[in-house]
C-alpha cells in the first residue's frame, strides 16, 4: 500500500519533471536577497496555485505558505527563497550581484515538486497527517544593514527567515520538518542525510578614534584602525583556548577600515560570527572575543562598540526522519547513494533553529559542481539537483504519514524539544551592545570625536 502511493507520487514528479525544471531555472535567473523574494515568492505561489491550493503569503515581508492534506500530525517541507552576494559568479545579477551560489532554486524546485508529487497525485488525501509546504525567507545572514532597518522599523526581530517563522507562531504545529541543501562540490548521485552544525552570533563592531593630518599630526590623533588590528589580534591570540569539540570559527572582516589614506582614521567598522557547535560555547567563546576586541579600544585610547545580534542555533537531525530518508534513498537513486560525510559542519544553518523545537531533516544532495557560495558553483544534473530531491521527502513523508508508530517517535522527539518561549528566551540572550571607552581626555565616556 506505501509502495503503491509512492509509485504514484514519483509517476506525478515524473510527468511534470520539465515544469519542475523549468521553474527552477527561472528562479535562478532572477535571484533576490533575504526578505526582498517578491518576484520568487510569486513563482512559488503561481505554482502551488496550479495545484488548487489555498496559499497565504507574506509570512514575513515575503514567504508563503499552502496546506493540504488532514489529520493531527503536520509535516512541514521547506524551500528556501533567498539568494546571496558574489558578483563574480557568471550567473549573479550585474546590479545586485545576487546569485543562486547556494542552490536556493534546487530547494524551491524540491519544495513545488514535492506538493507536485503529493497534491498532484492526490496520495495526499489518502495521508494520516497535513503536509505544509512553506517557501521561506532570508536563509542568506548578509545583507546585514537593510535587516537592520527592518529590525529598527519593528517589521522583523530576527535576521534569520525561519527564525521570525518561529517568532511569529508558523512553526507551533509542525510535527516534523523536511529539506534539502545542495552538496557542496558534489557532482555525483550522492546524499549525506544525518549530521549537525554550528550555531553562531553575529556581530558588529565600530572603533572610534579621532582624525587628525595622518603625516603632518598624527600624534593629534586616535588611530581606529590600529584599534581594529589590535582587537582582531588579541581575538586570535583566544584561538589556542577554542576546544576541538566546540569547532569554534571566528573569521571577522573589516567593512570601513578608513576614509582618505591622509587622515588617521577616526572610525574603523567590522562584522563577524561567532560559531561553535552548542550554544553554551558559543555564549562562552563570544564573551572572550569581545573582551579581546574591547582591548583593541584600549591599545589605542580609543571607543568601541560591539553590537551582538543572535545568529543560528544548532542543527540536530532526526533519526526517524533520516532512516526513511535514506530507505528512500536507496531504492530512488541507488544502493550506494548514502555517504556517511562529516558528522558534524562548522557552517550553519536557521534550519538549525527549527530543529531545536521540531524534529527535521536538513540532507544534502548531489548534482552540484563547485562549492557552495563560490563563483564555480553550478548544477551538472538537473535531474538529481531539481528532481529526485522532490521523490526523496515526498516519499520519506509518505512512510511517515502512513506509520503511526513513526509519527508517534516523531511527536515523543517533539516534545523533548524546546518550546517557542524557551528559544525565544535562548536565542535573545544573545542579543546585546558592549560599550567600553578608554580616552584620556573623556571625563564622561563620551565620543567627542
Ligand atoms: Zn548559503
Ligand atoms: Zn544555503
Amino acid at each position: 500500500m506505501t509502495e503503491e502511493l509512492k509509485t504514484r507520487v514519483c509517476d506525478a514528479i515524473d510527468a511534470r519533471a520539465d515544469d519542475i525544471i523549468a521553474f527552477a531555472k527561472d528562479v535562478q535567473s532572477e535571484p533576490e536577497l533575504g526578505y526582498k523574494e517578491v518576484e520568487t515568492t510569486k513563482k512559488v505561489v503561481s505554482m502551488f496555485e496550479d495545484l488548487d491550493l489555498d496559499v497565504e503569503t507574506e509570512l514575513a515581508i515575503t514567504g508563503a505558505r499552502a496546506r493540504a492534506g488532514s489529520g493531527d500530525f503536520v509535516a512541514a517541507v521547506l524551500g528556501e527563497l533567498d539568494a546571496l552576494v558574489n558578483p563574480d559568479h557568471p550567473l549573479a545579477d550585474p546590479e545586485t550581484g545576487a546569485v543562486h551560489a547556494c542552490g536556493h532554486n534546487a530547494q524551491l524546485a524540491h519544495l513545488v515538486g514535492s506538493a507536485i508529487g503529493l497534491v498532484g497525485s492526490g496520495v495526499v488525501d489518502e495521508l494520516d497527517g497535513a503536509v505544509e509546504f512553506v517557501a521561506v525567507p532570508a536563509e542568506e545572514y548578509l545583507d546585514l544593514d537593510y535587516r537592520r532597518q527592518l529590525l529598527d522599523a519593528g517589521d522583523i526581530e530576527f535576521f534569520g527567515g525561519k527564525q521570525e517563522l518561529i517568532r511569529r507562531g508558523y512553526v507551533d504545529d509542525w510535527d516534523a520538518a523536511a529539506m534539502m541543501h545542495a552538496g557542496s562540490n558534489t557532482p555525483d548521485r550522492t546524499i549525506t542525510s544525518s549530521f549537525s552544525t554550528n550555531g553562531f552570533v553575529g556581530k558588529f563592531v565600530t572603533y572610534r578614534g579621532k582624525e587628525a593630518h595622518a603625516g603632518a599630526a598624527p600624534e593629534e590623533g586616535i588611530n581606529a584602525l590600529n584599534a581594529a588590528m589590535l582587537g582582531m589580534n588579541a581575538v586570535n591570540a583566544q584561538r589556542e583556548t577554542f576546544r576541538d569539540e566546540d569547532h569554534v570559527r571566528v573569521h571577522p572582516i573589516i567593512t570601513r577600515g578608513g576614509d582618505g589614506v591622509n587622515v588617521v582614521p577616526a572610525e574603523v567598522t567590522m562584522e563577524s560570527y561567532v560559531r561553535a557547535a552548542s550554544i553554551e560555547a558559543v555564549s562562552e567563546v563570544n564573551q572572550s572575543v569581545n573582551r579581546a576586541l574591547a582591548s583593541g579600544a584600549m591599545g589605542v585610547g580609543g571607543d568601541v562598540e560591539i553590537e551582538d545580534y543572535p545568529g543560528y542555533m544548532p542543527l540536530q537531525t532526526n533519526e526517524t526522519l533520516a532512516s526513511f530518508y535514506d530507505e528512500n534513498a536507496r531504492d530512488i537513486v541507488g544502493p550506494d547513494a548514502i555517504t556517511e560525510g562529516d558528522q558534524h559542519l562548522s557552517g550553519s544553518t536557521d534550519m538549525g533553529d527549527v530543529t531545536q523545537l521540531v524534529p527535521g531533516i536538513h540532507p544534502w544532495t548531489g548534482g552540484f559542481e563547485g562549492a557552495v557560495h563560490a563563483r564555480d558553483f553550478r548544477v551538472v544534473d538537473e535531474e538529481m539537483a531539481y528532481v529526485i530531491p522532490a521523490k526523496l521527502t515526498a516519499c520519506m513523508l509518505v512512510d511517515v504519514l502512513t506509520d503511526s508508530e513513526a509519527m508517534d517517535e516523531l511527536r515523543a522527539a517533539k516534545a523533548e524539544k524546546r518550546s517557542r518561549e524557551s528559544y525565544l528566551d535562548a536565542v535573545r540572550t544573545f542579543r546585546g551592545t558592549t560599550t567600553e571607552s578608554y580616552r584620556e581626555d573623556a571625563d564622561d565616556g563620551s565620543d567627542d570625536s
